[in-house]
């Protein structure tokens, strides 16, 4: 994999035509409350797995960049971590995150789970983006789940973006999938529409600013959040030690070595990961590693360290050495 840094490419895409309409670039931060799905559809919009998903909410914790190319565009995806109510250290910087990213893009996409009606949650940020000086788009994500009702429930939104007396707002609402792509063509048009004339960024062909490592540990962070119970996931942090590749041949294709360390707050959580005689660690070891093969395109060989760190999520050294900046 390519930890890609961004070059300016000073040639563009060639169509053909001394008239064409200008190669369009930037950033788009994707906004929303947690579990609308603000990950997969950065998953589905870039066709490979950049940013890890789940049922519990909370997943997405850094920042993270996915790179669309079209022929007309390059659009910069900023996923952030779902906008709600600091609770503690690492909540407060989720939020600064999700807020800092409004600032420095060039359109806003704000996600709702449009399978439910509007709620306070999405009022909230409406609010917060009511003023902003660049175009905001709405996804009415999660359409497959929505049959005949699908007006009713898109009127809803239509009614929180015009209901406010110092600043209604009419922002193009777009329905669609991120689990089946249904309507994401159509999204990814309109908001390159909006992007300001410009170069490629990056490569066309990257995906992902993500450094490997951080991947790396996402992926095994994924797995925990998926395997184990309620009591483990948002005190848990990974950390890998060491990557070495080329450590010696399977059937011709060279094994890539992980070697990481999952960082928990208490011992009962450290039980909890192990599991007995080991076992849940090694299901959590084999779904990270099979990921991980996808990733290098060779086998893997992955060994995990359980850490016990009493409150690493309240200590800002920690959390920066675990790369959650509060920018
Ligand atoms: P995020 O917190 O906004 O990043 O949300 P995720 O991308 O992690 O998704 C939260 C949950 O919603 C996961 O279980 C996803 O599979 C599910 N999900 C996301 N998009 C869709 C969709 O378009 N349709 C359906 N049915 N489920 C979705
Ligand atoms: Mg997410």
């Amino acid at each position: 994999m390519d930890p890609s840094t961004p070059t300016a490419i000073p040639d563009q895409p060639d169509n053909g035509s001394s008239e064409a309409v200008p190669f369009r670039s930037g950033f788009v931060a994707l906004i929303g409350r947690p579990n609308v799905g603000k990950s997969t559809l950065l998953n589905q919009l870039v066709g490979q797995k950049v940013a890890i998903t789940s049922p519990v909410a909370q997943t997405t914790r850094n920042r993270l960049r996915a790179i669309l190319t079209t022929p007309a565009a390059q659009l910069i995806l900023l996923d952030t971590p779902g906008i709600h109510k600091p609770h503690h250290l690492l909540g407060e910087r989720l939020v600064q995150s999700a807020r800092g990213a409004i600032g420095e893009v060039d359109v806003v996409l704000l996600l709702v789970d449009a399978s439910q009606p509007a709620g306070r949650g999405d009022g909230f940020i409406v609010d917060l983006l009511r003023h902003s000086r660049v175009p905001v788009h709405v996804a009415l994500n999660k359409s497959d789940r929505v049959g005949a009702d699908a007006e009713d429930l898109a009127a809803t939104y239509r009614e929180m973006l015009a209901a406010a007396d110092d600043r209604p707002v009419s922002w193009p609402l777009h329905p669609c999938s991120a689990l089946n792509g249904d309507g994401c063509q159509a999204l990814v048009e309109a908001l390159a529409a909006d992007l300001p004339p410009g170069p490629l960024l990056y490569p066309a062909d990257t995906v992902s600013d993500q450094p490997e490592q951080l991947l790396l540990a996402e992926l095994i962070r994924e797995q925990v959040l998926t395997l184990t119970r309620e009591e483990v996931p948002h005190s848990v942090a990974v950390r890998i030690e060491r990557i070495v590749e080329d450590e010696g041949n399977v059937k011709g294709k060279e094994r890539t070595a992980v070697l990481a360390t999952v960082l928990v707050e208490r011992s009962s959580q450290k039980g909890i990961l192990i599991g007995k005689g080991g076992q849940m660690l090694k299901a959590i070891g084999q779904g990270a590693r099979l990921q991980m093969q996808k990733v290098f395109d060779g086998p893997v060989y992955l060994e995990l360290f359980v850490k016990v760190v009493p409150n690493w999520r309240s200590h800002p050294g920690r959390l920066a050495e675990l790369g959650y900046r509060g920018d």
